[in-house]
């Protein structure tokens, strides 16, 4: 992802076999390439070509030619191209395989020290803040790690805004990963914010957010729940909907009904 010994051995060999190789942009290519001397030449697929290149790529597989699909750095089709040359490949009956490798997502996540059982990789937030903060809250209730790739120059703004909509929760800004500068940053979002808001940010970066603690649901809630739903049905009934909407046991919620009915 940043740098040149991150490449596995695997994918070094099957470059070098590759009968075609495609790239987002042959300079910054040849540079690992010629790092590796790998000799075979390279033709770009970038997002303002793809659909005009598809197709080749399609017929040169139809040829029975073996083709390769690099990326600037990391691996394809995570927020880079490739997405829907391997579906369409895929849907024309030919072999897609993977060669795993770095990936900027998974190396932040790895070295935050955060959870790592549950979380969700979610590209990059959108750039205006309302549709940013939008973003945020749809996350809000999520039980899962949120992962976010963003731009240097909005990383201050994107940390107050989940700050204010998700609380002060652990957070890590990985920057720079594998890279000379590499640095990877822990704290609370609130810490995060004012850090970003007084220093000059460059590179790339990871930005990862723990999950949030699950809500504590009060008796008083499912009593105001019961109060509506015992009307036109069983409390057995009413029991097992209110368990599944608020996350809660049915026997809790079967205990407080039995209580509250007894009490009318
Ligand atoms: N396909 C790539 C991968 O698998 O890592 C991701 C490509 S995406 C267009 C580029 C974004 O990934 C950057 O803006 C940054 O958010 C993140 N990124 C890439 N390299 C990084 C690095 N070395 N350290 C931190 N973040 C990185």
């Amino acid at each position: 992802i940043g740098n040149l010994g991150d490449m596995t051995l695997r994918a070094l060999s099957v470059l070098v076999r590759a009968e075609r190789t495609y790239c987002e942009d042959t300079r910054h290519s040849l540079k690992l390439f010629n790092h590796y001397g790998i000799r075979s030449a390279l033709k770009a697929y970038h997002d303002h070509n793809a659909d005009r290149v598809r197709p080749r790529i399609l017929k040169e597989l139809d040829e029975g030619l073996s083709v390769a699909l690099v990326s600037d750095a990391g691996t394809p089709l995570i927020s880079d191209p490739g997405f829907k040359l391997a579906g369409s490949a895929i849907d024309a009956g030919h072999t897609i395989i993977s060669l795993p490798g770095p990936t900027a997502p998974i190396a932040a996540l790895t070295s935050s020290g955060l959870p790592t059982d549950n979380f969700q990789f979610l590209g990059f937030l959108p750039s205006k803040t309302g549709a940013r903060r939008e973003r945020i809250s749809s996350l809000r209730d999520a039980e899962s790690a949120l992962i976010f790739f963003e731009a240097p120059g909005r990383l201050s703004a994107a940390l107050k805004d989940c700050y204010d909509i998700l609380g002060d929760r652990r957070a890590v800004v990985a920057r720079e990963l594998t890279k000379m500068h590499e640095e990877v940053r822990r704290g609370s979002l609130s810490e995060l914010g004012r850090w970003a808001e007084t220093h000059k940010i460059k590179g790339e970066i990871v930005l990862i957010i723990a999950p949030g603690e699950p809500r504590q649901i009060t008796d008083e809630e499912i009593l105001v729940m019961l109060e509506r739903e015992l009307e036109p049905q069983s409390l057995k009934q009413a029991a097992r909907d209110i368990a599944e909407e608020l996350g809660v046991s049915r026997n809790r919620v079967y205990e407080l009904g039995l209580k509250h009915l007894r009490k009318k």
